[in-house]
């Protein structure tokens, strides 16, 4: 049956308006309606997922309303369709009034959510501006740590002295050229090696305990001089500062060192030392050298050892002097170096005391050995045969006091009993040597 007989005189009867029955005019709007009720109802549709997608959407009974009623329209095209044939006037009416009913109370319930929706707009556009502004502010930040960490890399590369990032077991993570330069390793060959590598063997515990102190967090720095060992083998004398960083939960991640070369300086201390220790005139130890390695080697011998020493004057200095001029008498004492010096072990030391007075202090002597030496020391500067700028004979002779440790007794005893025995060897004649043991009196002379 064509559409043309169905709705001309068939089972449906026209009512309402009949599009003048023109097929494509009726074929039309049934087509447009159904297609307007689809989009209708596919909106809802597109809403109830859209709701259930966000559930932090505000506004949820406008959306239910506005469902109905977009629904409602769809509904109503529907009953369009169907009403053209079938006089369904209740049912076209009712879904209009639904309708009307829900696009009511979409507008009633829309208004006074106007204020709100207003709200939160500018609310969200204040959200925007100020992520803006605080990313633009990190950015900012970001940029400027960059470039502090570039200039304090910088800064550390460029130091005068020595900076280091040391790992937990030693190694070292990250030099300086100053720390490379002192050392004389490139920074990867530095880069592979511990600072336990490179410092000195007799330095290392001390630096380890204190190591073991900040690990321990006994204390947050330490500050200590060592030595370290150059690439080529010498020693580099350094002052260290270490401390360590640790994480925001208290774990230590590494240390932080400043290394300063001081070799000029401890050099320039020593030979300063040097210098306070000696004798201008003759080169060997002077009173306060021999005082402190004597004081040391009696201690060192202790109870069972023995010391000797020997108290050495010239004779009649004074007149070679007078006679000779002061610069032969300096070259006498200069000469006592040379006759003296040979005469004795490795071991002893002899020293100017002052003016025209050596000592020889004998580790490891018993009072005959130290007499003997004395007797020999003696004969060996009577026979020196001195001779003076103008070639004439210089006499030279000296007396001795001799002693020798007893046990535990104090530098200045021992100085005190050799002095005593000296001055009775000048009563004595003078060229002589006097001995003078501990609790000995008077001093006997034996030359
Ligand atoms: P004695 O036998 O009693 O020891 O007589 P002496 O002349 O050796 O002793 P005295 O203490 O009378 O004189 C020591 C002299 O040593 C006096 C001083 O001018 C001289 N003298 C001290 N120091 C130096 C020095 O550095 N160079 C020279 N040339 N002479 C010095
Ligand atoms: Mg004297
Ligand atoms: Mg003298």
């Amino acid at each position: 049956m064509d559409m043309s007989s169905l709705v001309s005189g068939g089972a449906f009867q026209p009512h309402g308006y009949c599009l003048a029955w023109d097929p494509f005019l009726v074929g039309a709007d049934v087509i447009a309606s159904a297609l307007i009720a689809l989009a209708y109802f596919s909106i809802p549709l597109t809403l109830t997922v859209f709701v259930r997608r966000n559930p932090t959407l505000h506004f949820n009974g406008l959306f239910a309303m506005f469902s109905l009623f977009i629904f409602a329209c769809g509904a109503g095209h529907v009953v369009d369709i169907f009403s053209l044939w079938i006089p369904v006037y209740r049912l076209e009416l009712s879904v209009k009034a639904i309708t009307a009913a829900a696009s009511v109370a979409t507008a009633l319930t829309m208004w006074p959510l106007l204020p709100k929706a207003t709200a939160l707009l500018r609310e969200y556009h204040d959200t925007a501006a100020s992520l803006r502004r605080v990313n633009a502010e990190l950015q900012a930040s970001h940029d400027a740590l960059i470039e502090s960490n570039e200039r304090f890399r910088l800064t550390l590369q460029n130091a005068p002295i020595g900076f280091a990032h040391v790992a937990l077991d030693g190694s070292f993570l990250s030099v300086n050229s100053s720390l490379c330069e002192m050392l004389g390793y490139a920074e990867g060959q530095l880069l592979m090696k511990t600072f336990q590598d490179i410092t000195h063997p007799d330095d290392l515990d001390q630096d380890l305990a204190y190591v073991a102190q900040l690990l321990g967090g006994e204390r947050i720095s330490y500050r200590m001089q060592k030595r370290y060992f150059h690439r080529f083998g010498h020693i580099v004398y350094i002052q260290l500062d270490v401390s360590l960083v640790r994480s925001a939960d208290g774990r230590p991640l590494h240390f932080i060192s400043q290394i300063q070369d001081i070799t000029r300086r401890i050099e320039q201390e020593r030979a300063l030392e040097q210098r306070a220790l000696t004798d201008d005139l003759t080169g060997l130890p002077n009173r306060r050298a021999f005082l402190d390695a004597a004081a040391r080697l009696i201690a060192q011998a202790g109870r069972g050892g023995s010391v000797g020493l020997l108290m050495i004057d010239l004779d009649h200095f004074k007149d070679i002097n007078d006679t000779r001029g002061h610069a032969s008498g300096d070259q006498v004492l200069r000469a006592m170096k040379d006759i003296v010096g040979p005469m004795l072990r490795a071991s002893d030391l002899f020293a100017r005391l002052g003016g025209e007075e050596f000592a020889v202090l004998l580790p490891n002597s018993s009072m005959l050995h130290a007499r003997e030496v004395a007797e020999r020391l003696r004969r060996t500067i009577e026979t020196a045969g001195l001779r003076s700028a103008d070639g004439r004979a210089v006499p030279l002779t000296a007396s001795f006091g001799v002693t020798a440790s007893e046990g535990k007794e104090s530098i200045e005893a021992i100085f005190e009993r050799a002095d005593r025995a000296m001055y009775g060897a000048k009563r004595a004649g003078r060229n002589c040597v006097v001995v003078e043991a501990a609790g000995d009196t008077p001093a006997t002379s034996i030359a």
